[in-house]
């Protein structure tokens, strides 16, 4: 049997490239079943997805503790959790990313098949799901199933869900990704021990303040240290972005931004575009109408 765990955020599409590499498997010939598991019921929270192939029937219920292959579609979970925990010694980490294998830093060395999904996904798709391209990284890295049989999978989830359109653009990625993958060895001994918790005790508070100032410029939170751990990453492709010349330094956004991430620099309220959620509060409550939900073409630009 063998077992992947996929490693995304709620809206990035971790669920229907378990579906469709189930799919897939079945169009080969063997069993599969695939099943999510979801935190927070929003865009962006943290999402596991499971799949199981065999040749044989599938008695196996649980989630993937110990999986063959780990899939991470948002590169900024690594900083977040401990994605190849429990993987096989002999097992692989396929992560969507524009660094090398050696440039990536997981808990242990481990193999690695990477490529940019989310730059494929622009490219082909107009928008960042990495999940197509992903599956091609993954079936290469595996031979789990042919690109043929992909394919059929693919255009039988993402059609039944998107349209034939848009899943054959999906297919046209997940080609892509195949060839893109570039194989190699992380680095181990991240230490995830040190995350700090997302909201400060009450006598971590300064008297007579609700916002005390974070350590790096990702503007005031609610906690030291909530937003600056949660990039959000490439799953929300619409960013907020501040025209100066309509700003007049009012702050409402500032204060009213859940994440925290705009802030005061050079004499300009900006934001942060590395944790923008894109929720658009900062734009309903600006007086003078000087935030423009903007979308991003180029995500290498945005840096925490
Ligand atoms: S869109 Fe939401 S998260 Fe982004 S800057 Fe505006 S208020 Fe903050
Ligand atoms: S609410 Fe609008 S005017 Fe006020 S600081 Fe923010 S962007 Fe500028």
């Amino acid at each position: 049997m063998h077992e992947i765990r996929f490693h995304g955020r709620g809206g990035t599409g971790a669920v229907m490239a378990s579906r469709a590499l189930a799919k897939a498997a079945f169009y080969a010939g063997k069993n599969a079943v695939s099943f999510p598991s979801f935190s927070a019921e929003r865009r962006g929270a943290l999402v596991l997805a499971f799949a199981r192939i065999n040749t044989k029937k599938i008695y196996r219920k649980s989630q993937i503790y110990e999986p063959d292959t780990i899939v991470v579609l948002d590169n900024s979970l690594i900083e977040l959790i401990d994605v190849a925990k429990g993987l096989k010694p002999e097992g692989i980490g396929i992560i969507n990313t524009s660094k090398k294998p050696e440039e990536i830093q997981l808990s242990n060395q481990i193999q690695l098949g990477v490529l940019d999904a989310t730059k494929i996904a622009m490219e082909t798709l107009g928008q960042p799901y990495a999940n197509s391209a992903i599956l091609g990284a993954l079936i290469r890295s595996t031979n789990l199933v042919e690109m043929k049989e992909l394919e059929k999978g693919i255009l039988s989830v993402f059609g039944s869900k998107l349209g034939q359109k848009q899943a054959t653009e999906n297919v046209e990625a997940a080609r892509l990704g195949y060839e893109a993958t570039v194989f190699g060895k992380s680095q181990g001994g991240r230490n995830y021990s040190k995350i700090q918790p997302w909201l400060p005790s009450v006598d971590e508070l300064p008297i007579g303040t609700i916002l005390p100032k974070t350590t790096v410029e990702t503007g005031q939170t609610i906690g030291p240290g909530s937003a600056t751990i949660r990039i959000t990453g490439t799953w929300s492709y619409i960013k907020a972005d501040i025209n100066q010349d309509l700003c007049i330094q009012c702050l409402k956004c500032v204060f009213h931004c859940p994440e925290g991430t705009i802030h005061r620099k050079d004499g300009k309220v900006i934001v942060n575009k590395a944790y923008c959620k894109a929720c658009g509060i900062c734009e309903s409550i600006c007086p003078v109408n000087a935030v423009e939900m903007i979308k991003i073409k180029e995500f290498s630009e945005i840096k925490p």
